[in-house]
């Protein structure tokens, strides 16, 4: 008989924890050292795959594979009770890594262009499907702590903000149950062990643009009888910052950032055309609208100065706010503070990247809490906080020396991801 004092559900599936610890983390390295790119993740698919098909309960599971290309939706239905989405994207990206890791990746892929590129889990995606497999098989070996129905989504293709929408595309409004909440989770720079959580909008709207600029081409020593794209390229960039500095209120948040200038192909040939790239991230769409208004009116404009043909403005590559439900919020962040401690939370700080997460629920018109957890060692993070050097110290997502500690990081990945998920599942 046992004497051990009365746990509570979520306890009682996290029991399992200890004895899943070496797979979970054999399957991270795994991971890691395997990353593929956007839209490419066929083996991390298959290894999904295999390894749901391996857990206690499987056969009564419905599996959707080849979701929106290489998404994989995993429901479990056990009985009356809330239906929790439960999200992992699995892309990495093409970075060289230089990490050290005995587990480094090698890997190279070929690019859409016909390229080679190597592949890196720089944004740690690999933690992600690492942990909700942890947590799903935790669950489902600990049936009796919990009711309802638990979808777990591994996601391909976010880092190209495209693979959630590929999913409802693919038509996973139907193919899957409605969600009563949707759960997801990303490791970022902080001491590994802490979560980050706050309500509201926690990351920003993207809007990508390419402007192409028509000039007439012609002999670089006779620049009066062509039209140069280059030097309205060049001015339109300038003019394109005073958007947000000169155009969009002070308190509202903007960026718009041009990353890519293209033009020419030799020191004495003016171009044809130019084309400018870039990145409009805001939090409210009415910012959003008026900024893509201005710089299609900027360009027309520089354009006009120049007595050049009209340019062609397009916009792609939208991902909404990700704004956090101020409800599900808080019951998420109680159960990181039950399970974690509460010194263990702290608060997400909003930033300016963007996240395709939101496009799953927002299909549903679910409510949503995406949340982050610590890769870092805590003892080192809390001295470099101390000096607020954390930026210097440590490497970002995508930098090529981006390497989560392994552990507690996908501890607390799998005890975060089972306690918000028993918020609504647990009996
Ligand atoms: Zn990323
Ligand atoms: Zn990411």
């Amino acid at each position: 008989m046992s004497t051990a004092p009365p746990t509570s559900a979520v306890a009682e599936v996290l029991s399992g924890l200890p004895g899943v610890r070496p797979w979970l983390e054999e399957t991270y390295r795994w991971l890691h050292a395997h990353p593929e790119l956007s839209t490419q993740e066929h083996g991390t698919a298959a290894r999904v795959l295999e390894e749901v098909r391996a857990m206690p309960g499987a056969q009564d599971l419905e599996i959707l594979a080849g979701v929106g290309g290489t998404g994989v939706a995993v429901v479990a239905r056990h009985g009356e009770g809330p239906t929790v989405l439960v999200r992992a994207d699995m892309d990495g990206l093409p970075v060289r890594e230089d990490t050290g890791l005995s587990y480094a990746s090698t890997a190279t892929a070929t690019t859409g262009e016909g390229g080679t590129v190597p592949v890196m889990h720089a944004c740690g995606h690999d933690t992600h499907v690492a942990t909700l497999l942890a947590a799903l098989r935790l669950l489902l070996a600990a049936p009796d702590s919990w009711a309802g129905t638990l979808v777990a989504v591994f996601q391909p293709a976010e880092e190209q903000f495209n693979g959630a929408e590929a999913m409802v595309a693919d038509g996973l409004v139907e193919r899957l149950p409605r969600p009563d909440v949707a759960l997801g989770q990303h490791v970022l720079p902080g001491p590994a062990g802490s979560v980050q959580v706050a309500p509201g909008p926690i990351m920003a709207s993207c809007d990508d643009f390419r402007i192409t600029l028509r000039g007439r081409g012609g002999h670089g020593s006779a620049p009066h009888t062509a039209i140069d794209p280059v030097v309205m390229a060049a001015s339109l960039v300038v003019r394109l910052q005073t958007i947000v500095s000169r155009q969009v209120a002070p308190r509202a948040t903007a960026v718009v950032t041009v990353g890519r200038v293209v033009a020419g192909t030799k020191t004495n040939i003016i171009p044809e055309t130019a084309v400018v790239e870039g990145t409009v991230r805001t939090y409210d769409d009415e910012v959003a609208r008026r900024c893509l208004e201005i710089l299609a009116r900027t360009a027309r404009a520089e354009a006009h100065a120049w007595g050049a043909p009209e340019p062609l403005v397009e916009t792609f590559d939208h991902l909404p706010v990700t704004d956090n439900d101020p409800a599900t919020t808080d019951r998420v962040r109680a159960a990181l503070a039950d399970e974690l401690g509460t010194d263990q939370v702290r608060d997400f700080e909003p930033e300016m990247g963007s996240e395709d997460f939101s496009e799953l629920p927002n299909a549903w018109g679910a409510p949503y809490c995406y949340w982050g957890f610590g890769a870092f060692d805590a003892a080192r993070w809390a001295s470099s906080e101390a000096t607020g050097t954390q930026a210097e110290d440590f490497p970002d997502n995508h930098a090529p020396q981006f390497a989560p500690v392994l552990q507690p990081t996908l501890d607390t990945g799998v005890r975060a991801m089972v306690a918000a998920t028993m918020a609504w599942l647990g009996r």
